[in-house]
């Protein structure tokens, strides 16, 4: 369900300019004939699948690709008709939901294609064969089993191999060793499938992170996921900044209780924060539910272009905040994004907060907290999942 409006004071803001933006710089980059397959999973990395697809299509992305058929479902359902690829597993007892639907699904098992085999499916099924070149997560590891997915897809009319692909672990990092590892096996089977199947087959290949750094090593089509939000996929990457990106996302609040506390008075549960002199106390409302973790305690946010620490535990729904002076009621505090066009605290920075990447950030920003979508500034649409 999505409404037009929310009843609370915190929201993220989705900047779709930045969106077709990092995608416009990524063509720029690429090969004229490499197509980009924008990758909306997980709720476009927390940002919202339907408004970032179709967002994406606009700007030049030719297809989409999900993690779960679910997802691919409900794009379907909002009307997208782009090609649609479900990169992880799916049930083979549901795979007639995805032909139904033009949803083209990945295969690697025999066990897998044998069950679809058996299926009388009511049209034509695309599939997409995964090669394991060395994530060592999922897909065939060998030529041989290749031919044995090849022999299977080739003896039912209703198959067909639309492409093959891979996905590199380590094209992010400063030691390419791996990564080379990993494209001369690509080499190997594709050699391979070369000899042994004469239909025409897209290749894909590049994350974010391979689609920048080498573009003319890439493929028919490139994955593009962290980078069309505007984040980089690794330190490493962002110091070489092959192409230069737009964060897409903030996450803010407002001050709805500001008061000051003599010293010697405590702050939230466990009463773990002390008071060491008079202090200005502001509370937000939003928590852990909303995704803002436990963890970030002690997290500066900006408030008025300055940095302020977030202090005692972060309750479920409502957090406090140190200030240096005292604010209006409904002041805003940004957790995520620029204040003011002076400080800036980046997804990045909460994400070394963390110890974790910065993929995990907008993640796990939770269904509570309305989205807001700006196109040149201008809000376009609000969505409230709730
Ligand atoms: C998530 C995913 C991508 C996108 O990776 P980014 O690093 O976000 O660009 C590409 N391919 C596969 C198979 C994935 O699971």
């Amino acid at each position: 369900m999505s409404i037009e409006t929310f009843y609370r004071d915190s929201w993220a803001e989705v900047d779709l300019s930045a969106v077709d933006y990092n995608i416009k710089q990524l063509k720029g980059r690429l090969p004229e004939e490499v197509g980009i397959y924008a990758v909306v999973k997980a709720n476009a990395y927390g940002h919202g699948d339907l408004q970032i697809a179709k967002q994406a299509l606009e700007s030049g992305a030719k297809a989409l690709a999900v993690s779960l058929l679910d997802e691919a479902i409900k794009l379907r359902e909002a009307g997208i008709d782009a090609p649609i690829l479900v990169m992880g597993w799916v049930r083979p007892g549901d795979v007639e939901i995805a032909a139904r639907l033009d949803v083209s699904l990945t295969v690697f098992q025999k066990e897998w294609l044998e069950e679809v085999s058996r299926l009388d499916l009511p049209c034509t099924l695309k599939l997409h064969m995964k090669w394991d070149t060395g994530m060592g997560r999922i897909g065939i590891r060998s030529a041989e089993e290749m031919d044995i997915l090849l022999n299977g897809i080739s003896k039912n009319s209703m198959l067909e191999l639309e492409a093959v692909f891979t996905h590199f672990a380590t094209a992010d990092e400063e030691d390419l060793d791996y990564f080379q590892v990993q494209s001369d096996r690509l080499e190997q089977l594709l050699n391979h499938l070369k000899k042994v199947w004469k239909d025409p087959v897209q290749i894909h290949t590049g994350n974010s992170a391979a689609s920048m750094r080498f573009p003319e090593h890439m493929k028919h089509y490139v994955r593009f996921g962290i980078s069309m939000y505007g984040l980089y996929p690794s330190e490493v990457v962002k110091r070489e900044k092959p192409i230069d990106l737009h964060p897409s996302f903030s996450l803010k609040t407002r001050l709805i209780h500001v008061k000051k506390l003599a010293a010697g008075e405590f702050i939230s549960y466990g009463a773990t924060y002390e008071t060491q002199e008079e202090e200005w106390i502001g509370t937000v409302p939003l928590g852990y539910a909303d995704g803002w973790i436990r963890k970030l305690q002690g997290m500066e946010v900006l408030v008025d272009g300055k940095r302020l620490p977030i202090v005692g535990r972060i309750c479920m729904d409502q957090f406090m905040i140190r200030l240096d002076q005292e604010y209006p009621l409904g002041t805003m505090v940004t957790l995520i994004g620029k204040d003011k066009g002076q400080q800036e605290i980046s997804t990045d920075e909460v994400a070394d907060y963390l110890d974790t990447i910065n993929y995990e950030i907008p993640c796990m920003i939770s269904y509570r907290v309305p989205r807001i979508y700006l196109k040149n500034g201008q809000i376009v649409e609000v969505d409230n999942s709730l």
